[in-house]
């Protein structure tokens, strides 16, 4: 059968960037499709936190590390939980694609590599990120991307939503169907298609289905509708990573809308700032010592909370007196929204009208605060907290209600060491191959974060589709 594309890459974000990339680079005839009005998928949000083992950027500074290193990090912190095998095949691969970042003009900031912050950190300096988090990123794929495409080599569609793969007799994949955006209905074939369509944190029904939770934040890109989860399930792929869900410790919303934006986002880590507050649940109970020094101890445990959720309580003296509770939003601040009854934000003058106020029950918030305050007297907390200030005395009183959420995919397609598309059964599905966040973060980092483990492995995964999908190009001219 005469083929129209070496190689389909639907999406043009983390992962697709690269796969065009370097397919062009071994002269493949590549079709690139995507449904947003411009290249870059997440990269225009994420973070875009890296971790790679063996870089040349670890070798330039002394420190010494191996993917062998690095895959025992993430089965450490995942408790083993993560696909050794997916996990350690990005890994192995992590360090080459960084040194090719570079290479191409990505600069990490300049103290970096570190452990690590926000997640559970490393055993050594292997996490790098640019001053424009993702943008910086995005920022070095676009010369390379926009060359291949002036080279003829890569044709890029934008506005076309791929809707369907289609499948010849014995379900080996033959191209997509797709649809742009003025109506028109597109069909192209292809010896191989790749699925780098993200993930569906911007699908609030498929979100919850998958998750068992609503999708709270509203910061995901909102083309990632979970498309390539579903092309590659209707053509007999199978799903993994249910059990693995996990969100972040808590954040301020905007409004009580879901999904809701971040208003403000509370340091929670005790390395950085030790809790003078307590959290409760809402039950009006407190469920965590506050300064637990663990983030992954933190994340598993607001997961056991009705709705994901905990409120922040202290007193007037507290919020005076301790150092600020978020990065962007002060005393002041904190107070006057309270003030000003705005959605999260209570002060009340006694603790059960607080407790009213906030919607948490009265009972069980006196109690709550009796005990605690008994335990910052004897210096003997009942959750084992180290860290006690002062007792919650002096009104008026506060509660600021935090909501914990994902901005990321946990179920993805399951896929094999070379990144085909497999059933149930294990065996491949012909034609089709699989990179970033459509696999689900599952695979990668199991049920704990596990720093980077997104962004490389959809760059990692998508510059090994690209150069090695050459071999099963039809028209394809190797460029050794
Ligand atoms: C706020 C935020 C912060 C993050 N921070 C980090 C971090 O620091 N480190 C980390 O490792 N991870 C992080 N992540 C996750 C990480 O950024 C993503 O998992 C990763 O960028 C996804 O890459 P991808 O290639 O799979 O998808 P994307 O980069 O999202 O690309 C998918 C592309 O597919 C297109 N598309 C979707 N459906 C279709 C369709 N039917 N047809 C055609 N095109 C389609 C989309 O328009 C998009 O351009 C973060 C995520 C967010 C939202």
């Amino acid at each position: 059968m005469s083929q129209d594309w070496d190689v389909i890459i639907i999406g043009a974000g983390t992962a697709g960037m690269p796969a065009a990339i370097f397919a062009a680079e071994r002269n493949a005839k590549v079709l690139v499709l995507d449904a947003a009005p411009e290249v870059g998928g997440t990269l225009h949000l994420s973070s875009g936190q890296m971790s790679a083992a063996g870089t040349r950027l670890q070798k330039e500074k002394g420190i010494e590390d191996t993917p062998e290193m690095h895959i025992e990090d993430i089965m450490r912190i995942s408790k083993n939980t993560a696909d050794r095998d997916i996990a350690g095949l990005a890994v192995d691969n992590a360090a080459e694609t960084l040194d090719w970042l570079e290479a191409i003009n990505f600069k990490p900031l300049p103290d970096h590599p570190v452990k690590g912050q926000a997640h559970e950190p490393y055993s050594v300096l292997r996490y790098v990120w640019g001053a424009d988090l993702g943008k910086s990123i995005l920022a070095v794929l676009k010369p390379p991307f926009e060359e291949a495409i002036a080279s003829g080599k890569v044709t890029l569609k934008l506005n076309t939503r791929v809707t369907a793969l289609t499948q010849d007799d014995n379900g080996s994949v033959t191209g997509v169907a797709a649809q742009s955006d003025s109506g028109a209905s597109e069909s192209y074939s292809a010896t191989s298609v790749v699925i780098a369509a993200g993930g569906y944190v911007a699908n609030g029904a498929m979100y919850k289905e998958l998750s068992g939770h609503p999708a709270y934040g509203d910061h995901s890109y909102p083309y990632c509708t979970g498309d390539g989860l579903n092309l590659g399930l209707t053509a007999g792929g199978t799903a993994w990573g249910h059990e693995n869900y996990l969100t972040s410790f808590g954040v301020v919303m905007q409004s009580y809308d879901v999904p809701a934006k971040v208003r403000c986002r509370q340091i929670h880590w005790p390395e950085r700032r030790m809790p003078w507050e307590i959290y409760v649940n809402a039950h009006g109970e407190r469920f965590i010592r506050e300064d637990e020094p663990s983030v992954d101890v933190r994340e598993h445990t607001i997961q056991e909370q009705p709705e994901l959720r905990h409120w922040i309580v202290f007193d007037s003296t507290t919020l005076k007196e301790a150092p600020q509770l978020f990065a962007d939003f002060g005393p002041d601040d904190i107070k006057a929204a309270a003030e000003k009854g705005e959605p999260m934000f209570y002060v009340a003058d006694t603790i059960a009208a607080l407790a009213e106020k906030a919607g948490l029950p009265a009972d069980a918030l006196t109690e709550t605060i009796n005990t605690f305050n008994t335990g910052q007297a004897s210096g003997q907390d009942a959750l084992g907290r180290q860290n006690m200030p002062r007792p919650i005395t002096d009104g008026p009183f506060y509660a600021i209600r935090s909501q914990a959420f994902s901005v990321s995919s946990t179920v993805g397609l399951k896929v094999n060491t070379d990144l085909q598309v497999i059933r149930e059964d294990g065996t491949p599905i012909a034609g089709l191959y699989g990179a970033g966040e459509a696999l689900g973060q599952g695979a990668m980092m199991g049920s704990s974060f596990c720093g980077g483990m997104l962004v490389t492995p959809a760059l990692t995964f998508g510059r090994m589709l690209g150069q090695r999908l050459l071999p099963l190009g039809a028209t394809a001219q190797a460029a050794e």
